[in-house]
């Protein structure tokens, strides 16, 4: 779990510092270790790791995150390869709304 982390700390440097290939080779290696020793990769990881090329994802440098309300899901769309990421999302109503329907 420690060298995962580890690693996905080292592949957003990377991409950061402009390194893709070494990036998506740390990603690669990522996925290796967790499938060796059958450890799941943290959601958060997961999520952030492109599902069509590997690379990880940075909003804002290589990925664009959007909201579509309608369909209760978060979109992460690599700009590398044009995969797009849906994490879908529990909606909260907000408390005052649900007073307001009581009464
Ligand atoms: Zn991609």
């Amino acid at each position: 779990m420690e060298r995962i982390e580890k690693l996905f700390l080292l592949a957003s440097d990377a991409l950061k510092s402009g390194d893709l290939s070494a990036a998506k080779r740390y990603t690669g290696s990522m996925k290796r270790i967790s499938e060796h020793y059958k450890v799941r990769l943290p959601n958060r990881i997961k999520v952030s790791v492109c599902a069509g090329c590997g690379a990880p994802l940075v909003a804002g440098l290589n990925c664009t995150v959007r909201v579509v309300q309608s369909k209760n899901y978060v979109s992460y769309k690599c700009l590398s390869c044009g995969a797009e990421n849906h994490i879908k999302y529990k909606r909260i109503r907000p408390r005052s709304a649900a007073k307001a329907k009581r009464s």
